[in-house]
């Protein structure tokens, strides 16, 4: 399949082999022989990009190929390499990639603390007859600025598309907190499948963004783990939908 796969230049190479000591880039591995594997395969980049390729020995590289070591656990090695280096000079431009990813996760933590604010209020809300605490509106103010700042970082990093998406996510929140501010009725006593109908709307809001993320970064969604700001008052955890067929992968 790989049929107009170019040579690795040498420099390349020797500098991919000296990042992981000419050992496998597996930490518990560090056998030899070493091959040169794309982390994002050839037939998809088509090109030798450093922070695309890693050096591991065939065992190891046929267990990547095979799928047992997946591409986000090799983007992380390929991580811990550039980190454990003794000779990096100071953290100097640091792949885009890496800080799309940052920035990606940056805007779901900013949209969580959002997210919990606002629940914050409307639970002090409805807990007091004298309106809206002011402490509680103060931080629901603050979070939002902070989520605008993120959703801008985000899509100056990523592309339109990824731009737009994270938008929609924001503005899915600003409605959200809008209402609240108005005392909007149906924030406090939405029947049963309109609140359904409500999450399920900022759930796909979510999706959209993360495929869009993902298609920006050349990764498949099952790749990066997914993220959504649970409900109101529950914790927030990262999840990780990979197993759960919520996208389908035909490699
Ligand atoms: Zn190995």
């Amino acid at each position: 399949m790989a049929t107009n796969r170019t040579k690795v230049p040498r420099p390349l190479a020797r500098q991919l082999l000296v990042e992981a000591g000419h050992r496998c880039a597996i930490p518990t591995c560090r056998a030899t022989p070493l091959e040169i594997a794309h982390i994002v395969p050839w037939h998809r980049v088509q090109r030798h990009d450093f922070h695309n390729m890693i050096v591991l020995c065939p065992n190891c590289h046929t267990r990547f190929d095979r799928g047992d070591i997946d591409r986000q656990a090799m983007f992380r090695y390929k991580e811990l390499l550039r980190l454990s280096d003794p000779n990096r000079v100071a953290p100097e431009d640091p792949s885009p990639r890496a800080g799309l990813i940052r920035a990606y996760r940056l805007f779901q933590n900013e949209m969580t603390r959002w997210h919990k604010s606002i629940s914050d209020l409307v639970a002090a809300v409805v807990l007091s007859s004298t309106g809206f605490p002011i402490e509680n509106l103060r931080r629901c103010r603050s979070a939002a600025s902070v989520a605008r700042a993120a959703t801008d970082k985000l899509g100056e990093l990523g592309d339109e598309g990824v731009a737009e998406a994270a938008n929609h996510v924001f503005d899915w929140f600003r409605h959200w907190a809008d209402d609240v501010f108005d005392l909007k009725p149906s924030v406090f006593s939405r029947s049963g499948d309109d609140y359904e109908e409500w999450k399920q709307e900022r759930f796909m809001a979510f999706v959209v963004l993360h495929e869009e993320v993902c298609a920006a970064l050349d990764l498949d969604p099952t790749e990066l783990d997914f993220f959504e700001a649970e409900r109101d008052g529950q914790e927030l955890p990262q999840v990780s939908l990979g197993t759960r067929g919520l996208w389908e992968t035909d490699e």
